[in-house]
């Protein structure tokens, strides 16, 4: 019986996670379950999968959770805060933590996973993006065990040899090729996407997801952060790593080899294909997704991104090549940038503003300790939040 911690188990990836986990109680056992602010749902999960602990953000979601609890007569232990969060992911008492909290509030959860020997299912890319040597070492010093969860890499993962240790010239790799299906403005025309609304923003042509990440493929960001996370979790520079537009999203990414051949993963796209590959490696489980059914999927169509629409991209290849705390500048300012604009307080085309602004105007340093990417973190967030307000509509 594997015994699992779900970070962020309201979210779309939370959900999804236990959907799979409810198809096979056999296998899987939840430990513990964590959300932000959304205590109902989280109540509700709480009586289907029965958990010894719950942790929300703040000590008066807490008191609402533990009164939902009790009407239900539920006997979970209710906490709050993050270092409740670090408490569930490195327990004794757990095996596999699934890291599914959105942006840089994951980093400490999945860093007291990695330090904890767990095995960790990464979803939450931000945490890689922002301190990716730091991560990947504590997760070998403390032989930690890592698989992805973005559809991207699980299909990078499952097309490497098993035995791949980070080196792409060991493995005969020449190139790594991230789809994207280029959001929902790949084809409106530029000058419009001034003046795009967060919903049709989030209104993604494939998948489901939360607010932020829809946001981050609008505009490509996303893509960037993919980048970054492919580049620490296989080892390759970026030159090795290309992005090619796919908008069917069928093929999930792919490896190409120096003998020419191109291994692929292929597949609906729904995040339960990953889950269930992470869960279960090396084994195979059902997931509830459909079959892929390529003759009704007929055509499958590739071009390449375009760097003038999608300037996030190209800011998140910059931030990889200056390395240190670069990427770390970049998530932050994308963070308040995209928080901004659901609020409606700057436009869409405004995020890659705040964002280029922040990364040329402020200095970056050495990713020596998590110390300073956490500080960098907090200078980035103060220096976006200035510029947005001067931009504020
Ligand atoms: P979501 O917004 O649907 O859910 C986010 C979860 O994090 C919620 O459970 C929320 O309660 C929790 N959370 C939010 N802010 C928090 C905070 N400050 N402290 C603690 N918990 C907090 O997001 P999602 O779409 O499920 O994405 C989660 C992560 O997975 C992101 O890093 C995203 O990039 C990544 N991811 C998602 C998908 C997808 O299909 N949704 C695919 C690939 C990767
Ligand atoms: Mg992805």
């Amino acid at each position: 019986m594997q015994r699992i911690t779900i970070l962020g188990a309201t979210g779309s990836i939370g959900v999804s996670t236990l959907d799979v986990l409810a198809r096979h109680p056999d296998k899987y056992q939840v430990y513990a379950l964590s959300a932000h602010s959304r205590v109902e749902q989280l109540a509700a999960q709480c009586a289907q999968f029965q958990p010894q602990r719950a942790v929300v953000g703040t000590a008066d979601a807490a008191a609402r959770l533990a009164a939902l609890l009790r009407e239900r007569g539920l006997r979970t232990e209710v906490e709050y805060g993050e270092a409740a969060l670090c408490a569930i992911a490195s327990s004794e008492q757990t095996d596999t933590v699934m890291a599914a909290i959105v942006g840089a509030a994951g980093l400490a959860p999945a860093l007291a996973a990695a330090r904890a020997g767990k095995k960790i299912l990464l979803a939450n890319k931000e945490a890689l993006v922002m301190s990716g040597q730091l991560f990947m070492d504590a997760v070998h010093e403390h032989g930690a065990t890592l698989l992805p969860i973005d559809s991207e890499h699980n299909a990078i993962f499952q097309s490497l040899p098993q035995s791949y240790a980070r080196s792409p010239a060991a493995a005969g790799v020449a190139k790594i090729v991230l789809t994207a299906s280029g959001g929902p403005f790949l084809k409106r025309a530029v000058e419009t996407l001034e003046a795009v609304t967060p919903d049709e923003a989030c209104k993604h042509p494939n998948w489901e997801m939360g607010r932020k990440i829809s946001v981050d493929s609008a505009t490509m960001m996303n893509k960037g952060l993919e980048v970054i996370e492919a580049h620490w979790l296989f080892g390759a520079p970026a030159a090795l790593i290309e992005v090619v537009i796919h908008p069917q999203s069928v093929i999930h990414s792919m490896v190409s080899y120096v003998d020419g051949s191109v291994i692929a993963e292929l597949g609906n796209p729904d995040m339960r294909t990953p889950i269930a590959n992470a869960l279960a490696f090396p084994e195979r489980i059902a997931s509830g997704v459909a079959q892929l059914d390529l003759t009704a999927v007929g055509t499958l169509q590739f071009e390449k991104p375009d760097f003038a629409r999608f300037p996030c991209l190209a800011l998140a290849f910059e931030a990889l090549e200056a390395g240190g705390t670069a990427p770390a500048l970049l998530n932050a300012a994308n963070e308040v940038a995209v928080q901004a604009f659901l609020e409606q307080r700057i436009g869409f085309r405004d995020i890659d503003r705040v964002i280029a602004r922040v990364m040329h105007e402020n200095e970056h340093g050495a990713a020596s300790s998590i110390e300073a990417v956490m500080a960098q973190d907090a200078r980035a967030r103060v220096a976006a939040q200035a510029i947005v307000a001067g931009l504020a509509r």
